[in-house]
């Protein structure tokens, strides 16, 4: 029997209803939450992201901002930007849309960034709190969105194997986190596999959640599953297809058709994990705000 279908689109919605619900809330106590995104450089993949980032906050009732700024913005310039947006009080989270221009060191933009208004997860604070097991901190949006949808998926984890390939300080790496802590939606035992680890597939073979997180179409095969497996695609590529209307479609790092007969639950790409990104963020600025409440 193929797999269970893990819906992104429909469990994001179920975050966003839930951030709609939150906004509301936090308006009747004066408060509206309200997420910058900073976007230096016109790359049309990032614009396209930050306007859509902008529109999500909107429909949930809050707050969406974005500063342009153009390629030349020296680091400078970038680091005062973000002074000021550290020292606003209507903003309660900041994003700044990576990659940055070469002029301007990633590590100081993302250590400039108030660790309170940090909702991408990515200053160094915040990644300790995820490892030390810290639930105050803000997870990384895209695995915090993968344990929500294990946990609506309704996929007991605690004692399972968990087999991720991938590991990358945005996603891998906090993936393994998450799933290590005690706590709800994790108790794996963890396995993080990259780009040198050998016999891949002895590894993926032993998993019962196995999460691609590699930027390779298509690379996890029928093959390298476990049957009864969870298979979550992270993978975003774009392959050639002359017969699609753009001369191209999006796949996964998951070959869906053939693993899709293998696992027990399955997430696709597109309608999966990408759509949890956004939501996650969303959620992770409303939190932002109600802890300016709490002091
Ligand atoms: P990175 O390129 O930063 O990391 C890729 C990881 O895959 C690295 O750790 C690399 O190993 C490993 N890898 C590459 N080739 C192999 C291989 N043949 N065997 C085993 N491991 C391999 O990518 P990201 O983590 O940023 O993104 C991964 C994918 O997820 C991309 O497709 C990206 O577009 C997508 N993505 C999707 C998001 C969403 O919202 N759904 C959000 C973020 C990313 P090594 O470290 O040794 O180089």
């Amino acid at each position: 029997m193929p797999a269970e279908i893990i819906d992104g689109i429909a469990i994001a919605a179920k975050v966003r209803a839930r951030v709609a619900e939150d906004t509301a809330a936090l308006k009747k106590r004066g408060v509206t939450p309200g997420l910058t995104a900073v976007l230096v450089g016109e790359d049309p993949a990032s614009s396209v992201y930050v306007a859509s980032k902008e529109r999500a906050c909107k429909e949930a009732g809050m707050n969406g901002r974005s500063i342009r700024l153009p390629a030349s913005t020296t680091e400078e310039a970038l680091l005062a930007v973000i002074d000021t947006l550290n020292n606003d009080p209507t903003v309660h989270g900041i994003l700044v849309q990576m990659p940055v221009p070469k002029q301007i060191s990633e590590q100081k933009v993302i250590r400039r960034i108030a660790q309170q208004k940090d909702v991408d997860g990515f200053h160094p604070f915040n990644v300790g709190k995820v490892f030390t097991g810290d639930v105050d901190g803000f997870a990384p949006c895209t695995p915090a969105g993968v344990q929500v949808m294990l946990a609506e998926a309704g996929v007991e984890t605690s004692g399972k194997d968990a087999v991720i390939i991938g590991r990358s300080n945005i996603v891998g790496k906090p993936m393994a986190a998450l799933l290590l802590q005690s706590g709800k939606t994790a108790n794996c035992t963890v396995t993080l596999c990259h780009s040198k680890t050998r016999d891949l597939a002895s590894h993926t073979r032993r998993a019962d959640i196995l999460i691609a997180a590699i930027g390779k179409p298509e690379m996890v095969t029928a093959d390298m599953v476990k049957p009864g497996a969870v298979v979550i695609d992270v993978g975003i590529n774009r392959v050639e297809d002359p017969s699609a209307p753009k001369g191209y479609r999006i796949v996964g790092d998951v070959h869906f058709e053939s693993v899709r007969e293998v696992a027990s639950k399955i997430s696709p790409v597109p309608g999966g994990v990408g759509r949890m990104t956004i939501a996650m963020l969303l959620a992770n600025t409303v939190r932002a705000a109600q802890l300016t409440l709490e002091g």
